[in-house]
């Protein structure tokens, strides 16, 4: 069985395993310059290209990405920081440059999960330099270019098709997402904060309630993906393993009623940072409380129930095997 370059190409396409568009952008970018003829393309040419195709794509009404509907994907949420005005062009490109091909650009050549059939088939990579293209790619005529390019098209709306499907309320995710992009930042050091926020919770771990040892980390309560700042208000310390069990989970009513009490606490204090928390949730309890469950609430609107345990009331305080677990990882 002879199989030829359209064929190859077609089979990246329709027998790759998709998590997310990549692959498809990616594809998108190598017909642009087979049709150029270019037989390299330096990195941040690859960039910007990729960027503009999913700027394009991502115009107007969006489809989702990719399959998990608790998360945007990398260049979802590069899109939409321009859009908003928080990136200019410039940085956006920069962005997906460093951090947007680390996965596509080695795994575009695979198909299924064979990874030697089309290995280097049509292009070699120098990360972060360019991209070496191949006669393969470059060879394609204008009729050939014409039918991948609508193959790909189909393709990318068979997977946001399928991805939606999960994704009960897409729009109203992404329009509450926006609001936390538009005023968001990118993430700071927060080891920092650390002697800070232990006086404020006895030395021990907020989700657990077991003594902190030596691994403290800091832990954002409502996930920092979805409200994309580190404001001390969200900042708890915890264990390195509570921390990386919870991960980007919705945390149950209790753990917000704890916080509301610990801020309060803060607010209590002398500290500097009380004028943080006064000028982001409100200069009374009654308002700091609300402020902080509207938060909450926006983050259930986007993760949905996507509980921490499994469900609302899920604590891990009250769960003898996480404890027994957790006192054994901490004791290794
Ligand atoms: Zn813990």
């Amino acid at each position: 069985m002879k199989f030829t370059n359209e064929d190859f190409f077609k089979g990246i396409i329709l027998f790759g395993l998709n998590n997310a568009t990549y692959k498809m952008g990616l594809a998108q970018t190598l017909l642009k310059a087979s049709r150029s003829q270019q037989n390299i393309i330096h990195w941040g040419d690859l960039a910007e290209n990729y960027f503009d195709i999913y700027l394009n794509r991502l115009k107007g009404s969006s489809m989702p990405q990719q399959g998990n509907p608790n998360r945007l994907t990398k260049m979802e949420r590069i899109v939409k920081e321009y859009q908003l005005g928080v990136t200019s062009r410039n940085e956006a490109i920069t962005k997906v440059a460093d951090t947007a091909f680390e996965d596509v650009v080695p795994r575009f050549q695979t198909i299924g999960s064979d990874k030697n059939i089309v290995a280097e088939y049509f292009y070699e990579t120098d990360t972060g330099n360019k991209l070496i293209l191949k006669d393969s790619l470059l060879q394609l005529n204008t009729e050939q270019q014409d039918t991948l390019e609508s193959e790909v098209n189909a393709r990318w709306c068979l997977l946001e098709g399928a991805f939606s499907i999960n994704q009960t309320n897409f729009k109203l995710a992404n329009d509450i997402r926006e609001i936390y992009l538009r005023d968001g930042y990118d993430r700071k050091a927060l080891t920092s904060n650390i002697p800070f926020l232990s006086g404020y919770q006895g030395n021990t771990c907020f989700y657990c309630g077991e003594a902190l040892g030596n691994d403290i980390h800091v832990d954002h309560v409502l996930p920092r993906q979805v409200i994309n700042h580190d404001e001390i208000w969200n900042l708890v310390l915890a264990h390195g393993d509570c921390n990386l069990l919870k991960s980007d989970k919705v945390v149950g009513k209790h753990f917000i009623e704890k916080l509301i009490k610990r801020n309060e606490n803060i607010m209590g204090s002398n500290h500097p940072w009380k004028a943080h928390i006064h000028s982001h949730l409100g200069s009374t309890p009654k308002r700091r409380s609300s402020n902080l469950q509207n938060h909450y609430e926006n983050v259930k609107s986007v993760l949905g129930t996507y509980y921490w345990g499994g469900s609302e009331s899920y604590n891990p305080e009250t769960d003898p095997f996480y404890k027994r677990l957790i006192t054994a990882l901490n004791n290794k």
